[in-house]
């Protein structure tokens, strides 16, 4: 049996969800399709930057963010070896919300999709894309519940996948060659522990780079990505299940910053793997014309803790493109030149914000490299606060105002 709609969206994180809110809220007739039950938890260093505050208002979760969500984010900090050096974060000029703060994903992507489902998309969940295909014009998507275990076809002129990029998609190309550098990322949640609520330290250790941050309820979320090669080391001959607790031993003894914070330290609930985890510019739009959102699209190091940001900006972006040319579109016309537009408009925003992520944690991840430069961040820790500044924390490419003008001019 087939269901048609306008669009369909494949994953419902933070890029599929903002679309679908921005486009169920435009008018359009949208199926949303996530694989995964909410609430759960997701490897992420969980912090949400101060620019996206106000994006969150306009997507309707704002208030309920601002209930839930962690203390505000006022310092900067580097844990690497026995050093431990702070600074100022830079302040977002929209005074309502000068900082960032963070909150566990279980709830941010649960009010987000929840928002999607109110402003009338359809929400397919737990139901996974399993197959993608293209005729007349139209995208067939196959579907399937993963309660029932029965099928259907999903059909549009318009798809837009926003399924992450730590996993296999619905396309047969994605699968990639293993590689020592692959990183893996890693996730736990502790109580208390003695961490100043407001810090953000990056921890840097060899092979591997992390965060840890104050986030809702007093939870404290440590995250990080280690390579292959140096997890496989630190693992031994543990068994699989332990790799994670011998990264947390190995940051421990790496730096002495977060073997402080986890001194009396409450684990809550398990660690969370994923991987591998390969930051960099994939494409944003499909030569068979389908538009990739957030992670799919393309991936920062998370060192820069900017994964959220570039998924809710990068859906508004598209939004814009598909609700400029939706005429054309719906029509199965202009296809290429949306496609195209959307993609340079999408480099333009974020080919930066990347190339400094991966400069930053090749960095952090070399201690040969960043030793001669903690001594001159202890002097002068304001350059801190400029490198923050650099990683894209207080420069919004999308602003609630455009957010705005979107929604208003595209309603039908
Ligand atoms: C260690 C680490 C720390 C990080 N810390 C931060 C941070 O502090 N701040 C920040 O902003 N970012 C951070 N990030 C990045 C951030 O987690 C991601 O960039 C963000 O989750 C991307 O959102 P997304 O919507 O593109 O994808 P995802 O959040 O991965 O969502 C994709 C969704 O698609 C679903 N899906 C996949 N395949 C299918 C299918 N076939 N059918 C149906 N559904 C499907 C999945 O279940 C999932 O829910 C971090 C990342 C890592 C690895």
């Amino acid at each position: 049996m087939e269901s048609a709609y306008e669009a369909i969206i494949i994953g419902g994180g933070p890029a599929g969800a903002s679309t679908a809110i921005l486009l169920a809220q435009a008018g359009w007739s949208v199926a949303l399709v996530e694989k995964r039950r909410f609430p759960r938890r997701k490897v992420c260093g969980e912090c949400i930057a101060a620019t996206n505050l106000p994006l969150l208002d306009a997507l309707g979760v704002g208030a309920a963010f601002a209930h839930l969500a962690g203390p505000e984010l006022r310092r900067i900090g580097v844990f690497a070896g026995a050093r431990i050096v702070t600074a100022e974060l830079p302040r977002f000029r929209d005074s309502r919300y000068p900082w960032g703060r963070a909150l566990s994903r279980e709830y941010l992507d649960d009010l987000l999709l929840q928002r999607a489902a109110e402003a009338g998309a359809c929400v397919w969940q737990p139901w996974v894309a399993r197959e993608i295909g293209r005729d007349c014009g139209r995208y067939h998507c196959r579907v399937q519940s993963l309660d029932s275990g029965e099928r259907r076809a999903l059909v549009a002129p318009i798809l837009v996948a926003a399924h992450g990029s730590w996993e296999p998609g619905p396309w047969a190309d994605t699968q990639a060659r293993r590689r020592p550098g692959d990183l893996f990322a890693f996730k736990a949640n502790f109580l208390d522990c003695d961490l100043d609520p407001g810090l953000l330290p990056v921890l840097a250790f060899p092979g591997g780079y992390g965060g840890m941050v104050v986030a809702d309820h007093g939870r404290v979320t440590m995250a990080c990505c280690i390579r292959r090669d140096v997890m496989h080391r630190c693992r031994g001959p543990q068994p699989r299940g332990k790799a994670a607790e011998c990264v947390q031993e190995y940051l421990q003894e790496s730096c002495f910053g977060v073997r402080r914070a986890l001194s009396g330290a409450k684990r809550k609930g398990v660690w969370l793997t994923a991987g591998p985890i390969r930051p960099g510019i994939r494409a944003p739009w499909r030569k068979d014309g389908v538009y990739m959102a957030g992670n799919a699209a393309g991936e920062a190091h998370p060192i820069i803790g900017e994964g959220i940001s570039m998924a809710i900006q990068g859906a508004c972006l598209l939004c814009e493109q598909l609700m400029s040319h939706r005429a054309e579109l719906l029509s199965g016309r202009a296809i290429r030149g949306a496609g195209q537009e959307y993609a340079i408009r999408w480099r333009k925003s974020f080919a930066a914000r990347i190339r400094a992520a991966a400069l930053l944690a090749n960095l952090a991840m070399r201690p040969y490299a960043a030793a001669p430069l903690l001594p001159l961040l202890q002097r002068w820790p304001t350059v801190l606060t400029r490198t923050a500044r650099l990683s894209g924390k207080v420069r919004p490419l999308v602003t609630q105002s455009t957010m705005a003008r979107t929604l208003g001019a595209c309603r039908p």
